[in-house]
């Protein structure tokens, strides 16, 4: 993708984010690596009113917040340049304040293995990152611990963050967090919850590995 489609993608996915009811307001925030920096939603405009040049781009080679763009960068750069700096077969974070990951995350839990998807974020569980105050280094910090061999982890009292190999796939993964996130919610309302074991755990991420068209 050029950095223009990159920047549009962006855009087109806070839009779908907010239309199909994932996130509202200006909360959540989404970037993607381009080149050696990351591109990012700016804080706090409404995503209607953005146009791609609005995206700001931030440097991943410096310890401070080195940015280029008519706003400000998301005040969540921290986690995101930090999460993309670490992991690189991620290339793409989206983060929302989404339903019932945000209800989870109240609750402070972390998702279980309640249903064998939990393995597509890398293994037998979601974590939730202990409460930080949002924007803070203290909260990037906190998310790169839960996110260890994660692709995703709840924020709690605050949210989700899910991240893929490119926008689409990060895309793909909120709506399965959330979506999971709905079904440990409603699980734990039913009143008998059987958590699968970690071998077969392992079965299922071993599985992933030709899940779908990879091989034949
Ligand atoms: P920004 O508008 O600065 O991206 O903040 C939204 C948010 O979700 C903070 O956690
Ligand atoms: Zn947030």
């Amino acid at each position: 993708m050029t950095e223009l489609e990159v920047r549009q993608r962006i855009i087109d996915l806070c839009l779908q984010m907010n239309e199909t009811g994932l996130n509202q307001g200006t909360s959540g925030n989404i970037s993607a690596r381009y080149n050696d920096g990351m591109l990012i939603t700016p804080s706090g405009i409404p995503y209607e009113a953005l146009n791609p040049e609005d995206i700001a781009a931030v440097a991943l080679d410096t310890d401070d917040l080195n940015w280029e763009g008519p706003y400000k960068p998301s005040s969540e750069w921290h986690f995101h340049k930090s999460i993309l700096t670490a992991n690189p077969a991620l290339n793409a974070v989206v983060h929302t304040h989404s339903t019932f990951a945000t209800v989870v995350s109240i609750a402070r839990e972390s998702i279980p293995a309640c249903h064998y998807m939990i393995a597509a974020f890398g293994g037998n569980s979601v974590r939730c990152a202990n409460y930080e105050t949002f924007g803070t280094p203290e909260l990037s910090a906190a998310i790169t611990e839960a996110m260890k061999d994660r692709s995703a982890c709840l924020l709690s009292n605050h949210g989700m963050i899910a991240g893929g190999h490119s926008l689409d796939n990060a895309m793909w993964a909120a709506i399965e967090l959330e979506t999971l996130a709905k079904q440990y919610y409603y699980a734990k309302l039913a009143g008998n919850m059987i958590v699968l074991p970690d071998d077969e755990m392992d079965r299922v991420i071993d599985k992933f590995k030709n899940y779908g068209q990879k091989s034949k």
